[in-house]
């Protein structure tokens, strides 16, 4: 029989990891050595948008200092509450892309589903930061709608989960949906874009490997990384069991002023990435969502940074720069011009 407890004995252990992340800017900045007074422009209060960021990934920022490239993507500042003109709420149109119960399709043959909100970690750049409750929880009868228009539909080939972080589901809950995802025989390839095995490497446990493992689907992971300084020994674990499971593994990372806008950085990531096993896929321009222009880096700034990639580089750990435009079929390549 299965009982519901929260015993802690039964409770994973990345979930206890989870309930004791920082949830206040005082509390990361007080473990990091800082007061708010030696950072001026923070925002203490995190306006609308909460501050959420494991201990484990606090421990790899270096303490005392206020520009560390790990805590500039997760420390609320005021200048999240300046309007910038072109940075809007949704500003990728998943709105006009929702086929109902959070399943987007915006290009052939994939479809990428939410299910879920909620993240690891908060990013200040998110582009879905304003989007935190509108997908609703995963009830059984949302469920089954779901399978059932991807079931109606042979023209899909691939399924995305998405979210939030689809990691977030317990491990018998993924393991019954991608057992029945695996069941529609047209879907044959199974695809999660997830940023906890790098925030949160004990996410990847041995139940979520075998389900992986067991899936008739070819398996994709698409981790969220930013900087090199993320791979941390428990990080490279964590892609290692990924990857015994045969895993495609492969990487986005976006491309952040004052935290990944130099390409020594871009370089030492895509090196140790590959070292990990996984390859790099996409460089994003970001998502102009309100609140986060303050990281944006130009088109001009990205390509160059590319060029640099590309002549120090093999050409396969040189990632594609690429920015999302609502309506187009594909995430648009940036080309010179
Ligand atoms: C980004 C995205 C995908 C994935 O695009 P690929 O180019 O296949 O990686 C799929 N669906 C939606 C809605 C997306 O936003
Ligand atoms: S992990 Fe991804 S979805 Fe979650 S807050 Fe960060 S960018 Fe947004």
């Amino acid at each position: 029989m299965v009982t519901r407890s929260t015993r802690p004995c039964q409770t994973p252990a990345w979930k206890r990891e989870l309930a004791q992340a920082f949830r206040t800017v005082e509390h990361l900045i007080e473990a990091l050595g800082m007061s708010a007074a030696q950072i001026p422009d923070i925002d203490a209060e995190a306006g609308g948008y909460p501050l959420l960021v494991p201990r484990r990934y606090a421990e790899l920022m270096t303490p005392g200092n206020p520009m560390d490239p790990l805590l500039r993507q997760v420390l609320p500042l005021v200048a999240e509450h300046q309007t910038t003109p072109g940075f809007l709420q949704d500003p990728v149109g998943d709105g006009a892309a929702e086929r109902g119960d959070g399943l987007l399709q915006k290009y052939a043959g994939r479809a990428l589903w939410l299910v879920t909100e909620a993240c690891g970690v908060h990013c200040r750049y998110c582009f879905r930061r304003h989007r935190r409750s509108a997908a609703g929880a995963m009830t059984p009868a949302r469920i089954e709608r779901v399978l059932g228009r991807l079931r109606a539909d042979p023209t899909l080939h691939e399924i995305i989960l998405s979210g939030g972080d689809p990691l977030l589901l317990d491990d018998p809950v993924l393991g019954r949906l991608i057992q029945r995802l695996g069941q529609i025989a047209h879907l044959k390839r199974l695809r999660l874009h997830t940023r906890l095995p790098i925030v949160l490497p004990s996410r990847v446990t041995e139940a979520l490997c075998e389900t992986l493992a067991q899936t008739p689907a070819a398996t994709l992971i698409v981790v969220h990384a930013n900087h090199p300084r993320e791979l941390a020994g428990d990080v490279r674990a964590a892609l290692g069991r990924l990857r015994q499971t045969g895993s495609t593994l492969l990487s986005q990372t976006v491309l952040l002023r004052g935290v990944n806008d130099r390409a020594d950085t871009l370089a030492a990531l895509a090196e140790g990435l590959f070292d990990c096993g996984v390859l790099p896929y996409y460089l994003h321009q970001l998502d102009r969502v309100s609140g986060a222009a303050h990281f944006e880096v130009s088109d001009r700034e990205a390509l160059t940074l590319i060029e640099t990639l590309r002549a120090r580089l093999p050409g396969y750990l040189v990632p594609r720069l690429v920015r999302e435009i609502q309506g187009a079929d594909a995430k648009q390549p940036l080309y010179p011009c």
